[in-house]
């Protein structure tokens, strides 16, 4: 907020209604769910500062991976990959605030966990493409999407995190 606008850190609804605040789509991959790293996944989003509107564990159908990966569709990996996928429960987050897409790109890291800067999720946890153990949505308009596609309504919840003037000036 601008200096004139001070009084604006005050009231943390207003934050949501900024057209800047994207939503990202986040996913504890079934590895990472099976090595118990969905605490530390966790915890890496909330240190940053965002904000989670959805949170669940989830088994995961062959329909609704395929939907998901739909634009992978015709790649080699892409059958190993709704496998991989659907092989056991899944984390799925939603989590909101201004920059989190590209943001939440790059606390995850590359695709290849090989190349993945160390700090990075992947980078710190993981070795290869294929058990990467983290989705990430690729841009705000996949984030809208993905969102939507994993949550149901009712299963979102906004709420005014009391920490909001502490991480947004
Ligand atoms: P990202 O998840 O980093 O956005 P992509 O959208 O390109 O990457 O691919 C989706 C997922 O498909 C990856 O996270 C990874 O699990 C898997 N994948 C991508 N490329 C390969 C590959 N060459 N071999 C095996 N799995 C792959």
């Amino acid at each position: 907020a601008s200096s004139d606008n001070e009084s604006f850190i005050f009231l943390p609804h207003l934050v949501a209604s900024l057209e800047r605040v994207d939503q990202t789509y986040i996913m504890v991959k079934p590895d990472g769910v099976q090595r118990g790293l969905v605490g530390e996944i966790i915890s890496r989003f909330e240190k940053k500062g965002f904000k989670l509107t959805g949170l669940k564990l989830f088994q995961c159908t062959k329909e609704l991976a395929e939907e998901h990966y739909k634009d992978l569709k015709g790649k080699s990996f892409f059958p190993g990959l709704i496998e991989y996928i659907t092989s056991g429960p899944v984390v799925c987050m939603a989590w909101e605030g201004v920059g989190v897409v590209a943001s939440a790109r790059k606390l995850i890291g590359v695709t290849n966990p090989l190349e993945a800067e160390p700090g990075t999720i992947r980078g710190d946890l993981a070795i290869q493409k294929g058990r990467n153990v983290i989705h990430g949505s690729d841009s705000p308009e996949s984030g809208k999407r993905e969102v939507a596609l994993w949550f149901k309504e009712g299963e979102l919840v906004e709420w005014e995190p009391a920490l909001v003037p502490w991480l947004i000036e």
